[in-house]
């Protein structure tokens, strides 16, 4: 079966090498792909927004499935456009998608069937937002209602920085159309956790959990990212919060989906933040986490087509989905200057020997001249297996050690919450 990935970045690259190791595969294309993912499968030069051209490609290439990545062409409706051409494809219809393409809708759905997650308002104008916000004070968080790449949330401490995300998000237009709503949402405290699930609309099936690291710097500083780092297994997500996750958050969610008329098939990833009362959801996405979705699938014993299959024939709860008995972490290398602004075309060396157990997957890089260039923000995630969280990280960082582009940052401490769970 010959097989498209859609996407470009470190968790596409996972994807890829997942997907490549089942028999089942014969050949991987990755729109649009990058340097390394080059090394995997055939890269083809069409956008993972642009869904006319790669249902195009798909049906003039024999696409037997396709799976998608990241979140936008899941929103522009890229599931029902396949399919609706007779195509394989896996990830949630555009309704189903739109828990991560609305917060308003995720927030509502939430409360309408008892979902536990930060109390909330919703706004569609500015002042409203602001009387409101002088009204609770702060701290609180202002998001903006639609997709805005992990940028649309601020964590306001003061009155201040709220009523500034306000201005930026609504009257700015800093994000465009996914501003013209708000959610302005109690701030929660405890220690975060990301569980993702496989589900067909039936069975609900939860992977390992996994940690990001969102924000730039060591010791949780500097501003949001688009993830710094995971791990997996999580020690936060203990059994019981496991209970509780599946109980009250994981298949009750898919249920309301199915109440709704948005029929949930795909990844469904519940951002929590734990604390002593157990589990509220922060979020929810509709695909695979960047960069959770590395340590997650370096530990994915069972073939990834199979499951794929097993959810597209409502059949999931027939299969048995198995694991390694290992631990995972990435360490995600970023350019210079990441969130921010910073240059590309930056030369990487040594990538050749990461070591035993550990792989190299590519986000933002590009081949140049027989080298291989910086070409994103996020530009490596170094993934490492072991038999547990220590040995996985310190084979992360030794791999890490090796490579070297100019202005190269990373963090120090990926994986240093569990560390101090296991004590
Ligand atoms: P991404 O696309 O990167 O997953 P996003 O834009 O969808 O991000 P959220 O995940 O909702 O945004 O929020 C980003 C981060 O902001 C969370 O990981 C968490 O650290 C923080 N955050 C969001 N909501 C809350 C809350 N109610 N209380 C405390 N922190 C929060």
């Amino acid at each position: 079966m010959r097989v498209l990935v859609v996407g470009g970045g470190g968790r596409e690259h996972a994807l890829v090498w997942k997907l490549k190791q089942s028999p089942r595969v014969t050949k991987v294309y990755c729109a649009p792909g990058n340097a390394g993912i080059a090394r995997d499968a055939d890269c083809i030069h069409i956008k993972a927004e642009d869904v006319q051209g790669l249902l195009n490609f798909a049906l003039k290439n024999e696409i037997g499935l396709t799976v998608v990545g990241p979140e936008a062409p899941l929103n522009a409706g890229i599931v029902d456009r396949f399919e609706a051409a007779g195509l394989k494809i896996f990830g949630p219809s555009q309704a189903a998608a739109e828990i991560e393409g609305s917060k308003v809708l995720s927030k509502e759905i939430m409360a309408r069937y008892g979902i536990p997650t930060a109390s909330y308002a919703v706004f569609t104008d500015p002042a409203e937002a602001a009387s409101y916000i002088k009204r609770t004070g702060a701290p609180c968080v202002v998001k903006a209602d639609g997709l805005a790449a992990g940028k649309g949330v601020i964590v306001a401490l003061d009155e201040e920085s709220a009523l500034d995300a306000v201005r930026s998000i609504m009257m700015d237009k800093d994000f465009g159309a996914a501003g013209e709503r708000l959610v302005v949402e109690e701030r929660l405290s405890g220690e975060e956790v990301s569980i993702l699930a496989f589900t067909d609309g039936v069975s609900v099936v939860p992977m390992i959990a996994s940690q990001d690291h969102k924000r730039a710097y060591d010791n949780d500083e500097g501003p949001n990212t688009g993830g710094m780092g995971a791990y997996a297994p999580a020690p936060v997500y203990t059994a019981d919060v496991h209970r509780k996750t599946m109980e009250e958050i994981l298949i009750p969610m898919v249920q309301a989906m199915n109440n709704e008329g948005r029929t949930y098939r795909g990844v469904i990833y519940a951002g929590l933040m734990v604390d002593e009362n157990g589990p509220k959801v922060l979020e929810f996405n509709a695909r695979f986490g960047d960069p959770e979705a590395q340590p997650v699938l370096m530990l994915l014993e069972t073939d990834l087509v199979d499951i794929i299959e097993a959810i597209l024939e409502k059949r999931l709860g027939q299969i048995e989905i198995k694991w390694k008995e290992q631990a995972a972490v990435c360490v995600v290398l970023a350019s210079g200057g990441y969130p921010g602004s910073y240059e590309k075309g930056k030369v990487i060396k040594g990538l050749e020997n990461p070591g035993g157990e550990v792989l190299v997957f590519h986000a933002g890089t590009a081949a140049k001249d027989g080298d291989i260039v910086t070409a994103g923000g996020r530009v490596l995630g170094v993934t490492a297996a072991g038999s547990d969280i220590p040995s996985a990280i310190e084979r992360a960082y030794a791999a890490v050690e090796k490579i070297h582009f100019d202005g190269m940052h990373y963090r120090h401490d990926v994986g240093r919450k569990a560390l101090e769970r296991l004590k």
